[in-house]
This record gives structure tokens, sequence and C-alpha cells, in this order.
């Protein structure tokens, strides 16, 4: 890139402040002003800092409404591996914040998936820390491996590796706690970014679900749940 293209890079950016001060902060005021000194998130979203993986705008949340934790792969080290900027955003997000959910999301064409899945040696040799963060996903492309589900694929990559993030997540000492309250829940997804499509894991069959399905078992447990306070 030029220093003339780089710099126009910026002058965009600059230029989208000032359209959100000036047309859409104005909308929104009254929004700003309630989040001006609390939030209560109720969800942890982890996803990939991929540029094409907007969480806001595929579960079209407003601002409050989401904690959003990102790096490169969507990746939640075992409690203890690397103690840090994750693990402190889940011991946050779970014991001040209180979200009452976790949710993991990969991605269609994610670059650490690739690098994964078809490790290119002297690329890596220059990055030695995305080297070594991959390896947090390592575990992922092992059970591919040894699975009958056909060649492994980025998208079979990413969904594997998903589903090794929220064993990961077990991990952590306040989510753990979370989950034997039953304070918290833990969910996949999978965001496919050419179809728009999110499809959700269903932790019962490991398998992802479509999104209408994900909230019919949603709406049959709250359904349950209601039946067994009423007739207890
Ligand atoms: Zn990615």
């Amino acid at each position: 890139m030029t220093d003339t293209n780089a710099r126009e890079t910026l002058i965009d950016l600059l230029h989208g402040v000032e359209r959100f001060n000036t047309e859409v902060f104005p909308k929104n005021r009254e929004l700003f002003a309630s989040l001006a000194d609390q939030q209560s998130p109720g969800t942890l979203f982890i996803a990939c800092a991929d540029s094409r993986v907007n969480p806001s705008l595929i579960t079209q949340t407003k601002p409050g409404e989401l904690f959003v934790l990102r790096n490169i792969g969507n990746i939640v080290p075992a409690y203890g591996e690397m103690l840090g900027g994750v693990s402190s955003a889940i011991e946050y997000a779970v014991l001040a914040l209180k979200v009452s959910h976790i949710i993991v999301c990969g991605h269609s064409d994610c670059g650490a998936m690739k690098a994964l899945l078809d490790p290119d040696p002297s690329k890596l040799a220059k990055m030695p820390t995305v080297a070594s963060w991959l390896r947090n996903a390592e575990a992922a492309r092992a059970v591919l491996e040894v699975s009958d589900a056909g060649p492994a694929s980025v998208r079979s990559l990413a969904e594997q590796n998903v589903l090794l993030q929220i064993s990961h997540l077990r991990t952590h000492p306040a989510v753990a706690a979370g989950l034997a309250r039953n304070t918290l829940t833990l969910q996949g997804w999978f965001y496919d970014i050419p179809s728009g499509e999110v499809v959700i894991l269903d932790e019962a069959s490991r398998h992802f679900v479509s999104v209408h399905d994900a909230i019919e078992t949603l709406r049959a447990a709250t359904a349950a749940s209601r039946a067994q306070t009423q007739s207890a």
C-alpha cells in the first residue's frame, strides 16, 4: 500500500466518525445516555478478529448488549495455559457482569483454520506468536484426522474448533461454577460469510442445526420448565 492509499484509509475512518457524530449519535441519544455509566450485557460473544465477522450486525444487537472478545481463530486457551487477555475477559464477564450466555462463533474462510489445516512453515516462522497461539486449536485438527466425516476442510475444522474452544471454556473456574449453578449456558455458532447463514451447535448431538431449530429447542425448554414450576 502506498503512503497516499494508507492515508486515504485513515481519512475514510475519520469521515465515518464524523457521520456517526452528526447522523447516528443524535438518533440514539437516549440509548447512549442510558449506557453512560453502566453496562449489563447478557452475553459474552467470542469471535475471530477477522474483519468480515461483525457480531453486532449478525445478531442485530445494540451497544450494551454484547460483551465481545475477539482474537485470531476465536480461541479460548484452556485455563492455566495462557492467563491473560482471554481468561481475564471471561472471568470479568461471568463474575462482574454476570452474563447468562457465552457464545463461541467460528466462521468460513478463517485464516487461522487455513493455517492449522495446511501450515506453511516459512510463513509461520516469521510469526512465532501466531504459531504458538494456534497450538490452542491443534486438538481440533487431531480430532478431524481420526473422524470418518470425510476429508478435513476449512469449514469442518472451524466447526471442530468451536467444539474444542467450548470444552476449553469449561476449564475456566468462573465458567465451571456458572454451569454448575445453572446460571450460565455455552453455545457454539458458525457463520458463513458468503451466504450470511449462521448455524448453531446442538450440544446433545454435537451437530450444527439451523437458527430456527435452535429457537424451537429453546422455546420447548422454556415451556417445559414453566410446566414444571406450575405442577410443583
Ligand atoms: Zn478467522
